[in-house]
């Protein structure tokens, strides 16, 4: 073995965001420091050389974008998987090639140069025709050409999402949207150098029940291809192990299978009766997912209702708003596949760590405290009305609660109120169906709005508390900061203690609340929080059998 990886530390650790073993091959994806490490390779010179480098890397991009169309058309929907199908179509143009053969025949140009200025001419010519549509085609050939330039440098594209082989994929850091379009049937397990337990990204790896370590510092990219050994429960990782130490992990991992099989078999007997406490309260088990192919395995595992269906997934995965339509489907789909049990979606929650490019807002020097969730809906009202309308239209289907993120101001429940009347009438005319007592709710993710909690449960049905945002807002401890990550888990009290005057509140006007945020699945808290008087519990479905077990054990 090569000596610098003898030289490194071979057990790593990092903090443990989603539990579980797994051992593979590590996979770098987007490892800048990989491509410029790498050795030079003996530059080709020949123009057909770089022809055929550039021919070798417009097809793996081809590939890339192909699978991520079949994905796409699986897990969202025809109208989506149709922009990666133009992508793929745009890159066989012949225009675009003669473009391509030009500039490396003629001009002598690298593959790299040829495909940049290449894509600069054949943007001109569609900028030039004024056609608004392919005048839009401009920005997606810039994206086509980092594409391909990632792939001439041998990096794979978290655009197209391609796992090699299955995988520890390794990666400096993931954003929500990179980490949704990934291929989950060749995950093995995630390692990022940076990330924190309350990120987006350690939520959905949670929800998709993927091992994954956050925050382990960096790892050479000489380790890419190499076996590795995750340890996600015990947060480590041995790279590069010994056969005997693969084998010993390898037995141990099928060890403690079986017994969480047993576990949840027992678990499983619970069912999903009630969970009463000992003095016979009911509390709510529900589960927070990202998008209707969750349901299955939230029913599996006892879910009664979804506490937290965090609609912005949905945008993440696009590269433009989605129509009414999409989003009607999406919310059908899980409506439908949950029958009579409640369903909360929770309105659009971008901006902070969940931007979405497409909209073009301003940069932000703290986008935290900025435009996001029901600020930039009631800035833009437009965007906001197409996705009340489609789940005002999916409430027809089945049990259906809509929640609004970010609250400060009972203005703001106004407003939103407004735009939910408004919505109505205009299916109303249009002879639309919708479920007119449609539940109402709103998050408590602020210090403002549990503090104004009686005067704001005037207004709606229902509150959830998003704790990793009033922990964050509460401590002034920014969630994605790995270095404040022991302050908050030192410092619950505050956030407890805003819960339990807010629940009290609330109760006192007829309304529940429940907790959605990550302290619903810390089995230390459950007896506090159900003491506390709260509903419900949300949680990301592999916790939910033994929430609901340490729920019956609670006083
Ligand atoms: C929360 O803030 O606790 C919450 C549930 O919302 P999110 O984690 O999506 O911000
Ligand atoms: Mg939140």
């Amino acid at each position: 073995m090569d000596t610098r990886k003898r030289a490194e530390r071979r057990l790593v650790s990092g903090i443990g965001v989603s539990g579980g073993c797994a051992a593979g091959r590590l996979f770098f994806l987007r490892s800048e420091e990989k491509a410029e490490d790498a050795p030079e390779k003996s530059a080709p010179t020949s123009s057909e050389e770089e022809w055929e480098r550039l021919s070798v890397a417009l097809e793996k991009v081809k590939t890339e974008l192909a699978v991520l169309a079949e994905r796409t058309q699986t897990s969202v929907g025809e109208e989506e998987a149709g922009i990666f199908r133009i992508h793929g179509m745009l890159l066989e143009d012949d225009d675009l090639l003669d473009a391509l053969r030009e500039e490396l025949f003629r001009k002598g140009k690298s593959a790299e140069g040829a495909i940049e200025a290449g894509v600069d001419r054949f943007s001109a010519i569609l900028g030039a025709l004024d056609d608004p549509y392919l005048a839009a085609r401009t920005a997606d050939l810039a994206d086509l050409a980092a594409q391909v330039k990632r792939a001439l440098r041998g990096i794979s594209s978290a655009e197209g999402a391609v796992l090699p082989y299955p995988c520890l994929l390794v990666a400096e850091d993931l954003s929500p949207s990179e980490t949704i379009l990934l291929d989950r049937s060749s995950l093995l397990g995630l390692i990022t150098f940076r990330g924190t337990p309350s990120s987006h990204t350690a939520i959905l790896a949670r929800a998709m029940g993927i091992p994954a370590l956050v925050n382990v510092g960096s790892l050479d990219p000489l380790y890419d291809g190499e076996t590795a050994l995750l340890d996600a429960t015990a947060e480590t990782l041995l790279l590069a192990p010994t056969e005997e130490e693969e084998l010993a992990f390898l037995e141990r991992v099928e060890r403690e299978r079986r017994i969480a099989r047993e576990h949840e078999a027992y678990l499983r007997t619970l069912g999903e009766r009630p969970a009463l406490t000992q003095s016979g309260r009911r509390v709510l088990i529900y589960a927070n997912i990202g998008d209707g192919s969750e349901t299955e395995n939230a029913l599996a595992k006892g879910a009664e209702g979804i506490g937290l269906l965090r609609s912005e997934f949905l945008y993440l995965g696009l590269r433009e708003l989605p129509s009414e339509e999409t989003l009607f489907h999406a919310y059908a789909d899980v409506v439908l596949r949950m029958g009579d049990r409640r369903t909360v979606i929770r309105t659009l929650d971008a901006g902070a760590d969940k931007q979405l490019p497409y909209l073009g807002l301003a940069e932000e020097e703290n986008p935290a405290l900025g435009m996001r969730a029901i600020r930039i809906c009631l800035a833009r009202r437009e965007i906001f009305k197409t996705q009340l309308r489609a789940i005002l239209r999916a409430s027809a289907l089945g049990r259906l609660a809509v929640m609004l993120p970010m609250i400060v101001s009972p203005k703001e429940v106004e407003a939103s109120r407004a735009l939910l009347s408004e919505c109505m009438e205009e299916l109303r005319a249009e002879g639309k169906a919708f479920d007119r007592e449609l539940e109402f709710g709103i998050m408590i993710e602020t210090p403002a709005a549990a503090l104004r909690a009686r005067e704001l449960a005037e207004q709606v049905d229902f509150f959830s508390v998003g704790t990793n945002d009033l922990l964050q807002y509460t401590l002034a401890a920014d969630r994605q900061n790995p270095l404040l990550a022991q302050l908050c888990e030192e410092n619950a009290e505050p956030v407890l203690r805003l819960i339990g005057e807010a629940a009290d509140a609330i109760h006192a006007t007829g309304g529940w609340i429940g907790v959605c945020g990550e302290m619903a699945a810390d089995l230390r808290l459950t007896q506090r929080l159900v003491s506390l008087g709260v509903d419900e519990l949300s949680v990301a479905p592999p916790y939910l059998p033994s929430l609901r077990r340490r729920v019956t054990e609670c006083e």
